[in-house]
């Protein structure tokens, strides 16, 4: 028997369904592993999306199917489960219903407050920084993240936070508030069943060996020589471990919230092994540069649940590797990631593409680390502190990369902050023999 999210839906005993996961994007791989464990007696047939995917296209080791390929298969038998986050979820959502799917058959259907507007990371993202706990992450030029500094104890910080959350919510509505005009910001973007933290980052300025040419945090290598480690020591105040006991406590992080550690260099940190503690059985995302090997990590995120880690290699070369990330140390990260792979680990390779890191040698470089390691995911970002102001070069250097990594049959995801009108030069690019 099978008991469906939300709807406590039930299958027929020994009923056997086929399940295509829709959307490509960066939760695509978190929804394979959630519908693996939860759903292991079932057959995941593939991807879907929106678009026109060729016929070798694969992801996760699975096929990318257009959508009326699907349709005329499965002939509305199939269940689907979304992979985006709100308010994208919902969008889909509503596209499926359109499209003649019945509701039943999406596996996460939610009910969201169509007249409402709200966001992804409104809706249930929570960030640990140094000085306060933010809704998001703020991106130049576009938003700030609206925050609560940090009270007496983490705890009152926590309950000023859930209140102003609802607050946010409520002005919204009335067309007001820190998050009215953001560009994030959507109709039908805010749950009815659940208002509660499903992601939580941290981001603290935990020290990092490295100093990566793009890099503005206080905790990076170069800061640390320049300005001392007090903003390292701040960080190292913060009672994450309480703040995660404190919302598991008041049931607003359910056991499949995922935590992600974006702070500094975790594998270093004086707060490795509290944090991994109180990690507990939740989903875990680690954000690494992948110079130090760590077990129990490596075990955590080998988990099919959605865990992973992700390094950032930004280059193909060592030379580019030394002079964009700051340190030799090349070698020493595919030697790091091979380990990685033979605890099992979930691994997400990115690279940022600048204007020092995009030639062929490096893009080619970086291909062969792909053949090596096997990864579940790839990305391709940019230097945020451009905002979407992207060199040519860049754009160029972004096309080739991704064109190589489909010829070696895997897809890649380009971030889509990078701009509508950079996503089409990216793809004119594509196009160019
Ligand atoms: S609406 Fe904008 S500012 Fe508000 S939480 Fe979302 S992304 Fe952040
Ligand atoms: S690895 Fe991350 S924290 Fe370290 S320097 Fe690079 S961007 Fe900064």
């Amino acid at each position: 028997m099978l008991s469906f999210v939300k709807h406590e839906f039930m299958l027929k005993e020994n009923e056997k369904v086929k399940i295509i996961i829709y959307g490509t994007g960066k939760r695509a791989g978190l929804a394979l592993d959630i519908l693996r464990g939860k759903y292991s007696e079932q057959e995941i047939v593939g991807f879907t999306n929106s678009c026109n995917n060729s016929d070798n296209q694969k992801i996760f080791g699975k096929k990318v199917y257009n959508f009326s390929e699907i349709v005329s298969l499965y002939r509305g038998e199939e269940y689907y489960y979304i992979s985006p986050a709100e308010p994208t979820r919902s969008e889909i959502q509503v596209i499926l219903e359109e499209k003649g799917i019945d509701r039943t058959h999406i596996l996460n259907y939610e009910e969201v407050e169509e007249n409402c507007i709200g966001c992804e990371d409104l809706d249930d993202l929570m960030v640990v920084g140094d000085d306060a706990l933010y809704f998001c992450c703020s991106m130049p030029g576009q938003n700030i993240a609206p925050s609560i500094t940090y009270r007496e104890s983490i705890y009152e910080t926590v309950d000023a936070f859930l209140n102003e959350k609802n607050d946010i919510i409520r002005q919204l509505k009335q067309s007001s508030g820190p998050c009215y005009g953001c560009v994030k910001t959507v109709r039908g973007g805010i749950r009815k069943s659940k208002k509660t933290i499903d992601r939580l980052s941290i981001g603290l300025s935990y020290p990092c060996q490295l100093a990566c040419s793009y890099c503005t945090w206080h905790c990076n290598s170069r800061n640390i020589k320049k300005y001392g480690d007090k903003q390292v020591k701040k960080a190292y105040q913060i009672d994450v471990k309480g703040l995660i006991q404190y919302l598991e406590q008041k049931e607003v992080f359910s056991d499949t919230g995922t935590i992600f550690i974006a702070s500094g260099e975790i594998t270093i940190s004086a707060k490795r092994d509290e944090l991994l503690d109180a990690v507990g059985n939740h989903p875990l995302c680690v954000m690494s540069n992948g110079i130090v090997f760590n077990k129990r990590i490596a075990q955590k995120v080998a988990r099919m649940d959605g865990s992973h880690i992700e390094v950032s290699i930004d280059a193909g070369t060592r030379e580019t590797y030394k002079n964009v990330k700051g340190l030799d140390a090349f070698e020493k990260v595919k030697e790091t990631l091979h380990l990685y792979k033979q605890e099992g680990a979930n691994i997400y390779l990115k690279y940022i593409m600048l204007d020092i890191n995009c030639t062929d040698n490096d893009i080619q470089g970086f291909c062969g680390i792909i053949k090596s390691i096997g990864p579940q995911n790839i990305s391709i970002s940019f230097d945020y502190n451009c905002g979407q102001n992207i060199s040519q070069n860049v754009l160029r250097g972004i096309a080739k990369l991704s064109k190589e990594i489909n010829k070696l049959g895997l897809a890649c995801i380009i971030n889509p902050a990078i701009g509508k009108k950079n996503i089409e030069e990216i793809n004119r690019c594509i196009d160019l023999k």
